[in-house]
């Protein structure tokens, strides 16, 4: 099989790596891709919002499968042409991807289906704005309804802060405050079968203690020795399958990756939001937690034919994976430094993968994102896994790198709701 990965960063620097390990995979293309993704596949400097040039490159590769990484190219459409192509792809089509592309929308699905979450209003006016804050009271939420890169939720308890927010956006979503431990639970469906992955949790403050701004995400660990037992048969009866099958009857199926972020409240679980691709950086550790091949399962997602594949395969170990990231991100990150210590990391038994890099000139490796590097290890529990993972980050460095210091800490110490 001839697969082509859409992206650039660790998600699918992840998912080229285990398709480099599928037997069935014969030819591994990425484009654009990364210094990282270069080793396993071979790169190719295509737009990946430019669905005409990448159903051409994958036209001209022969491509058996096209899997699309981010969300832009997703909701920009380029699963589209594709298709139209007669080429297989691993993820939605424009209008499903509304589900991650549109808060409102995906609170309008979420309402027809009867998936639970946090009660919300649509505000496009500072007055709407202002009501619905008071309606729900502190802490505030206020969500931009397009895309942002993981950044364009508030949460906060300043009245005026939310106020800014929600004037600095054309339309947002203002909801009730979720308490509660979040979980991220994916699902790869083909518009009708939905097969869960396990779950795993995601850090997406920017400093320890959960302190500073949201990021698109500073480590992640699976599993959660802390979740309660049924919590994914509950989430594929209440939230998963309904979803895919409102889209469905919409006329609108929704193929790939649905992920579900969710929140364990006191008074039940709830969605907080959904995407319409794999989560970057609970991708790393899901899918090094994986054992039946991947390539297969996302042909099968692409194809239709997810119902007569054999139930998936799971590694007992533990993944944790550590954000390395540069000075200044989120708000304005430096780019451009030389990385060290990426071979010292890897023969310490962490797997470097690459999310901002690039290759200079003298084949260095240097920074050229916010988040550089996701460091990922597994081991026989969630401690062994973090130590393995920080042993790697501490071989690495550029200049001005931040990383948390505590992802998977308490889930390791053996706490009940971290
Ligand atoms: P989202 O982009 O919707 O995932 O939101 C980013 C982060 O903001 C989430 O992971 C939560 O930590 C937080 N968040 C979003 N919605 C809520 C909510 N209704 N209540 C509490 N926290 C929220």
């Amino acid at each position: 099989m001839k697969v082509l990965v859409i992206g650039t960063g660790a998600r699918e620097h992840a998912l080229c790596r285990s398709l480099s390990q599928d037997p069935a995979v014969s030819e591994l293309h990425c484009a654009p891709g990364n210094a990282g993704i270069a080793r396993v596949a071979a790169l190719h400097p295509v737009d990946q919002l430019d669905g005409a040039a990448v159903t051409a490159l994958a036209r001209e590769l022969g491509a058996d499968l096209v899997v699309v990484g981010p969300e832009a190219p997703l909701v920009a459409g380029v699963a589209e042409p594709l298709r139209a192509a007669g080429i297989p792809v691993f993820g939605p089509g424009k209008e499903a991807a509304q589900l991650e592309g549109s808060k409102a929308f995906a609170k309008d699905v979420m309402a027809a289906a009867g998936v639970p979450t946090a009660r919300s209003y649509v505000c496009t006016t500072p007055e709407e704005a202002a009501a619905a804050l008071d309606a729900f009271g502190a802490p505030y939420v206020v969500k931009d309804d397009g895309l942002a890169a993981g950044k364009g939720v508030v949460v906060t308890e300043d009245r005026a802060a939310a106020l800014e927010h929600a004037a600095a956006c054309e339309r947002v979503v203002i909801e009730e405050y979720l308490d509660g431990p979040e979980v991220s639970l994916f699902a790869i469906t083909d518009g009708t079968t939905v097969l869960p992955l396990v779950p795993a949790q995601d850090f997406k403050r920017a400093l320890d203690g959960d302190r500073g701004p949201n990021t698109g995400g500073m480590g992640a660990y699976s599993p959660l020795p802390w979740a309660p037992e049924g919590l994914v048969a509950e989430v594929l009866e209440s939230v998963l399958q309904p979803t895919v099958d409102e889209l469905r009857h919409r006329g609108t199926p929704f193929s790939g990756l649905l992920y579900a972020g969710l929140a364990l409240t006191s008074r039940g679980t709830r969605v907080i939001e959904f995407n319409a691709r794999f989560g970057d950086p609970e991708t790393q550790v899901v899918l090094a937690r994986l054992r039946t091949p991947l390539a297969g399962v996302l042909l099968a997602a692409a194809d239709g034919t997810l119902g007569e594949l054999e139930p998936l395969r799971w590694s007992e170990e533990a993944a944790v994976t550590v954000v390395m990231a540069s000075e200044g991100y989120p708000a304005s990150p430096r780019t451009g430094d030389p990385i060290e210590g990426l071979d010292a990391a890897e023969a310490d038994g962490a797997s470097v993968l690459h999310a901002g890099t690039r290759s200079g000139p003298a084949g260095e490796v240097l920074t050229a994102g916010g988040r550089v590097l996701s460091v990922t290890a597994v081991g026989a529990d969630l401690a062994e896994a973090r130590a393995k993972a920080y042993a790697g980050v501490a071989e690495i460095s550029f200049k001005g790198a931040q990383h948390r210091t505590d992802i998977a800490a308490a889930a390791a110490a053996g706490q009940q709701l971290p």
